[in-house]
This record gives structure tokens, C-alpha cells and sequence, in this order.
């Protein structure tokens, strides 16, 4: 077997990753990944000025043109910097984000676009500074480039301050020792005819979740790793307890909520509902009542002065509202594409929601953390922005308090499991049956995308924005509805049963 960077990593994960990727490609499920902000690249291109003047050795299937186009300018040059510069040992390939090479010095830059030094990260570079010391190379520095988020962005960006460098030399030359031994394990037992025997563990999560672990779990009906708000930790102690199928935790010491999870899929159990205090819920609500939701986006790169790496910019807004007449209306927000959106998304909110009016969010922290950052923004906007997010309570509350329950929730108080629970088969509500924009990170990728399309094809890709997140309202505006009829048919029952 070959190894590359990414090979080595996923074997140093656990080696049967690579046997099931070679042997059963079909026992592999997609992992969901929450809100993959950016990928590398922008950061990886970026990165690439850091050192100064570089070369590129340009992709190729063919591996062996990196290898030598690399030994080429390696020959040819005393001093340069080579991105992607390419190397293969003893069928151990890899490509160096950057390589500095000074006389007879080499450094190595791993670039990666997170603001920590992860143990992977350490791995990958060591593997690579394995294969260029074994092949005779003298690397003086290892180094991982990662991104600086407390670096906030002037009228300029500052690369230098962007990066953090992070010398992990001393790191690479203690693994020297082991990592060969590690690197022939991985390939034999990715080589072998049987099975590779490794039993699941945390490892399994850590740092990816593995994509095969429905697979080597082989347990088909609903156990332990079905639970919802439930660490990995916990889990895998049940799992070594016995504790795997639903009935069998039962007889487990998790927690009275917990085992309503479990409880109500085995016995099929009705929804739970708390009358009382639904209606205590809404009892403090009041008319004209707003529905907000906020769509926000975030870049490892910071686009606009004052902005740090990964900092929540919000570029879009719903707003519902019910009025003094309980009529429902429709206001909304999207900034235009390529410009800073959020003075005039602050300007827009203050326009639109009055002070000291009743406002509603699901997971309502969210939705204050972003108006109170422009609240510090835009001093001029500062009062009334907090008294908007002072007035925020939050839906969620009924849900997260088990003042209703039902198994379709599946231990989760998240809209997009409350809504289906609620509202079965209601095309209305089903985001699936939207056009582009299905989720967050959809809204997310596809604002960041706008800029970048004609002013048509925008005005297209806005509309699907616009109805994504009116959606996320509605739907916030049907949960509040059937709280109501809750609290009504509650209250005829009560009359029916005081005339009785
Ligand atoms: S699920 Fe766990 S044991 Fe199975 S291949 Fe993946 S990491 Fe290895």
C-alpha cells in the first residue's frame, strides 16, 4: 500500500479505517458535517505569501512529474520557497504546503486553516518530515500555520498577523524514532487479506468521526449511540457496561429525562403535554409578537476591518409578526452581495422591530449574541438594538423544558426535529421541498457565493435565500400556533370538566 498525508493520518487513526476503505467501500455513510465554514484553499492560497517569493509545483495525476519538477528547482536554486514541493519515500508520498530551503536548510510549513495545533495536525507534518529526512534531506524546522482569531482585521489584511507560526519541531524529531514503525504497521495491516480486528472506542470519533462506525458497531436496532445529549464519553462507559440496546438501558443509571428518550420509543408512549405550563409560557407573551431569525456566515479570512477570523457576520434576517389584530405579516432582510452587510442589516432591524414589543427566537442566545454585537458596533443604534435583544424570549423553552414531549422529537429540542413532531407530512413546512437553500450552512455557502454570479442569476439565488429563512420564521409562527390550540383545547376541557 502507498501512503500519502492524508492516508498516514486516517491510519494513525485506526489502520482498519484504511483496510474498510480498500476492502468495503460500501459500508462507508456520509458523515453530516455541521457548517463547513471554508475549505482550506482560500487559507492554503493565502498562506502561500507568507514566506515571501514562491514557486508552485503544479498538480498532477502523475505523481512522479511533482517528484522531479520539486528536485528540479531544488537543484536549480540555493534559496526559494515551493509550495506543494513533493516527495516519495520508500512509497511514502507527500506534498509540503510550503518549503523553504536556505543552502543546504529545509523547513517544513503545514498549513491548516483551524486556530489551534490539533495532534493530527503534529502527525501529518511528522510524517512528512519522515519521509524528507529519510531521504537525506537536513530539515532544520517543522512548523503548522494556523489562524490567529484574536487578530483583528485593519483597512489591510496582515498576513503576518493573521498566522500564528507554530515551531513543533522539537515534536517531529523525538516521533523520527517511532513513526517508521508506525508507517510499516499501518500499510501491513491495510495490505492484509483479513480483516483488520479493532474494537470501536472513543478513537472512533476522535479526531473525525468515522465514517464506518455504523459498520463496525453492527448493532441494527436502536442503542447508546441513538441517545441524544449524551457525550461520546458516557456512551462508550454504557456501551462497556452492556448497556447497548434501548431495552437494555433501561436497566441503566442514566437519568429520569434520558430514559423518557428511551422510554417513549419502546412503549410507543403519546406525547407528553404540560398544560400548566405551556400556558405559564405564554402568558408572557404579548401582541404584536415578532418571530426573528438571523442567517449569519463566517470566514477564517476576515473580509471587513474590525472583523476577526471566524466572527458570526449576519447578512440576512426573517421577521413574522402577529399584530395588535393577530394578523400575520412578513418583513425580511438580505444584504447585498460583496460589502460589509451589517450596518445595514442593524439599520434595517431597528426600522422594523419596535422598542419594548414582545420578540420570539429559537435558542434565543444566538439571536441576542448577534444583536449585541452590533450594539457595540453602532453606538447611534446601541439602545435600541438592546432594547430589542433584552425583549427576546425564546421558543425553544417549552421543548427544552419537556413541557411537551414527543418521541418523533427524539430527545432533541431543535427546531428542525420540534417542527416534523408537530407538523407531520406538511409540505408546507418541509425544507426539502425548497429550492438551493435547505439549511444553515446552505445559506451560509451560498451568501458567500453571491458576489460571484450575475446580477440574474443573483436575483435568483436571492429569492431562495429569502425563502429559506422565511421558512425558519413560519415555521417558529406554527410551533407558537399549535401552543395555543394547546392551551385552548386545555381550557375547554377544563371548562367541560368544571360543568360536569
Ligand atoms: S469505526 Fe472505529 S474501529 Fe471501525 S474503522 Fe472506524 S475508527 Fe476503526
Amino acid at each position: 500500500m502507498k501512503l500519502s498525508k492524508s492516508k498516514y493520518c486516517l491510519g494513525y487513526q485506526c489502520k482498519k479505517i484504511l483496510w474498510l476503505n480498500k476492502n468495503k467501500p460500501e459500508e462507508k455513510q456520509e458523515i453530516d458535517n455541521e457548517a463547513v465554514l471554508e475549505n482550506g484553499t482560500n487559507v492554503g492560497e493565502l498562506a502561500k505569501q507568507l514566506l515571501g517569493e514562491h514557486v508552485d509545483i503544479e498538480y498532477s495525476d502523475n505523481l512522479s512529474d511533482m517528484i522531479e519538477m520539486t528536485k528540479d528547482y531544488i537543484n536549480k536554486n540555493r534559496t526559494t520557497t515551493i509550495t506543494e514541493a513533493s516527495f516519495d519515500y520508500d512509497d511514502n508520498f507527500c506534498s509540503v504546503d510550503l518549503l523553504k530551503k536556505n543552502g543546504d536548510k529545509y523547513e517544513i510549513y503545514e498549513v491548516k486553516s483551524s486556530t489551534e495545533v490539533k495532534d493530527i495536525y503534529m502527525e501529518d507534518a511528522s510524517y512528512q518530515y519522515y519521509v524528507l529526512r529519510s531521504l537525506g534531506y537536513n530539515v532544520t524546522r517543522v512548523c503548522i500555520v494556523t489562524i490567529d482569531n484574536t487578530y483583528e482585521r485593519g483597512e489591510e489584511l496582515d498576513i503576518h498577523k493573521l498566522f500564528k507560526i507554530n515551531d513543533i519541531t522539537d515534536y517531529a524529531q523525538e516521533r523520527f524514532a517511532t513513526i517508521g514503525d508506525d508507517i510499516a504497521q499501518i500499510k501491513e495491516e491495510g495490505d492484509q487479506r483479513e480483516e483488520v480486528q479493532t474494537p470501536i472506542s472513543e478513537h472512533c470519533f476522535k479526531p473525525y468521526e468515522c465514517p464506518f462506525f455504523q459498520y463496525c458497531l453492527g448493532i441494527k436496532e436502536k442503542n447508546v449511540f441513538d441517545l441524544r445529549r449524551v457525550n461520546i464519553k458516557k456512551k462508550f462507559k454504557l456501551y462497556n457496561q452492556g448497556y447497548r440496546t434501548f431495552e437494555e438501558l433501561m436497566q441503566s443509571d442514566l437519568d429520569n429525562k434520558l430514559k423518557m428518550q428511551i422510554d417513549f420509543v419502546i412503549d410507543n408512549k403519546p406525547d407528553l403535554i404540560n398544560y400548566e405550563k405551556i400556558s405559564e409560557f405564554l402568558s408572557t407573551l404579548t401582541l404584536p409578537l415578532y418571530f426573528l431569525d438571523f442567517e449569519t456566515f463566517q470566514q477564517s479570512i476576515p473580509l471587513y476591518k474590525g472583523t476577526h477570523p471566524y466572527e458570526q457576520i449576519p447578512f440576512q434576517y426573517s421577521l413574522h409578526l402577529y399584530n395588535e389584530n393577530r394578523e400575520l405579516e412578513h418583513k425580511e432582510f438580505l444584504a447585498e452581495a460583496n460589502i460589509d452587510p451589517r450596518r445595514s442589516l442593524a439599520e434595517s432591524l431597528v426600522r422594523d422591530i419596535p422598542r419594548g414589543v414582545c420578540v420570539l427566537a429559537y435558542n434565543m442566545s444566538f439571536e441576542k449574541t448577534v444583536i449585541k454585537n452590533l450594539a457595540k458596533l453602532y453606538p447611534d443604534l446601541r439602545e435600541h438594538l438592546l432594547n430589542i435583544a433584552s425583549n427576546i424570549k425564546d421558543l425553544m423553552k417549552p421543548f427544552s423544558e419537556y413541557s411537551y414531549y414527543s418521541k418523533d422529537m427524539q430527545g432533541s429540542y431543535s427546531i428542525k426535529y420540534v417542527l416534523p413532531a408537530l407538523y407531520p407530512n406538511d409540505p408546507s413546512l418541509n425544507y426539502h421541498n425548497l429550492e438551493q437553500v435547505h439549511n444553515g450552512s446552505e445559506a451560509m455557502a451560498t451568501y458567500a457565493s453571491l458576489g460571484q454570479f450575475t446580477k440574474e442569476e443573483q436575483q435568483i439565488i436571492r429569492r431562495n435565500l429569502l425563502e429559506y429563512c422565511k421558512l425558519d420564521t413560519y415555521a417558529m409562527v406554527k410551533i407558537y400556533d399549535r401552543l395555543v390550540e394547546i392551551q385552548k383545547i386545555h381550557a375547554r376541557q377544563r371548562v367541560r370538566n368544571d360543568q360536569h
